[in-house]
């Protein structure tokens, strides 16, 4: 019973459009779902080491320029986010991606 949650969903993306005006991220899933992720959300959300440590502290992650400037593949399995301030050591994996939208990505961050 205490084994690591796995992600069971292998959903990957089929359509990923950055509106930078909004700074927003909108994906479409194989599994016919759909996210539209703020570049405030996945700021708040990045697992860099820096921002996890920010995080640990309590000192608020979100910058004045948490927009989002544009996106990178990481590989295949995910997506660099580099910001408008410059921050780049992003890196979201799909199932993190996923876990965000749904309201679980503190589950990931945490662990
Ligand atoms: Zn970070």
């Amino acid at each position: 019973m205490n084994e690591s949650r796995m992600i069971v969903s292998q959903a990957v993306p089929l359509d990923i459009t950055l509106h930078r005006q909004r700074s927003e991220l909108e994906i479409k899933w194989s599994d016919g779902g759909a996210a539209t992720l703020s570049g405030e959300t996945l700021r708040s959300f990045c697992a860099c080491s820096r921002c996890r440590a920010r995080n640990r502290i309590g000192t608020p992650l979100i910058s004045d320029n948490s927009q989002i400037d544009h996106v990178a593949m990481a590989g295949i399995a995910g997506l660099q986010i580099i910001f408008a301030d410059g921050h780049d050591k992003g890196v979201y994996p799909w199932s993190y991606l996923q876990a965000i939208a749904a309201g679980n990505g503190l589950d990931h961050l945490n662990t």
